[in-house]
Parts: C-alpha cells; structure tokens; sequence
C-alpha cells in the first residue's frame, strides 16, 4: 500500500516523507527475506495481513521520528493514521495501533481472504 507524499519541514531542512515509505517497503523486504531463508512453514512465512501490520508500524515509528505531521495510506480516510504529531503522548501507542488495525480492516474488506495467505501461498517457494 503507498503512502501518503505530504512534505513536511523540519526546521530549515526539507524532510522527504519517502523514508517512511522506504521503511514500510524495506520492512516487506526483510520479511521476504526471512521468508526466503526459511521458506514453507517457517516463522518467516507470515500472512499478508502480518506483513502489512509489521509494515505500517515501522512507517509509523519512522515518521514519528521525522516528526512528520501525519502518516497514513495515501488517500485514505483519517481513521487510518498510524501517526499524527498532535497526538498526546500518552495516546500514541493506541492510536497508532487503532490506524493500523483500520488498515487492516480496509485490507480485508477490499482484499478478503487473500490478506490470510502467507508467502508460499502467494508465491511458489524456491530452493
Ligand atoms: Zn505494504
């Protein structure tokens, strides 16, 4: 899923919010890898519904320490936010997982079962 391309300022510095993009793909990335050295039936061959909720939570940590403003699937309602700058402290943890959990339920209603499969459903592993 891609994120939203907001462009957000810190300081003088331009910050691009690809890097939390880059994080969510790079995260997908190590999951296929551990898929790939473990392959069927391993830890690593996880659902898509886990990939994605591994996913949108290191995108999450990633624009928090951007200090990005928002971050969520690009055009996607706001009950998707996984992060928002103005949230208090002590509401992060939930909201972020509420957003993520969002997604998921978006996911699944768009998707359907197909977010249940895991790697070697979705692909034919090779030795
Ligand atoms: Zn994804």
């Amino acid at each position: 899923m891609r994120a939203n391309q907001t462009r957000k300022k810190m300081g003088k510095r331009p910050v691009c919010p690809q890097v939390s993009t880059v994080g969510h793909e790079g995260d997908h990335i190590v999951q296929a890898n551990a898929w790939l050295d473990g392959g069927e039936g391993s830890v690593g061959d996880i659902s898509h519904s886990l990939r994605e909720e591994g996913a949108w939570t290191t995108g999450a940590y990633i624009a928090q320490a951007l200090g990005m403003k928002t971050y969520q699937p690009y055009g996607s309602e706001s009950d998707q936010q996984v992060w928002n700058k103005g949230w208090a402290a002590a509401d992060i943890a939930t909201k972020m997982a509420a957003g993520i959990k969002n997604i998921l339920n978006y996911m699944t209603n768009r998707y359907g079962s197909a977010m249940e499969k895991t790697f070697s459903e979705e692909h034919h592993h090779q030795d």
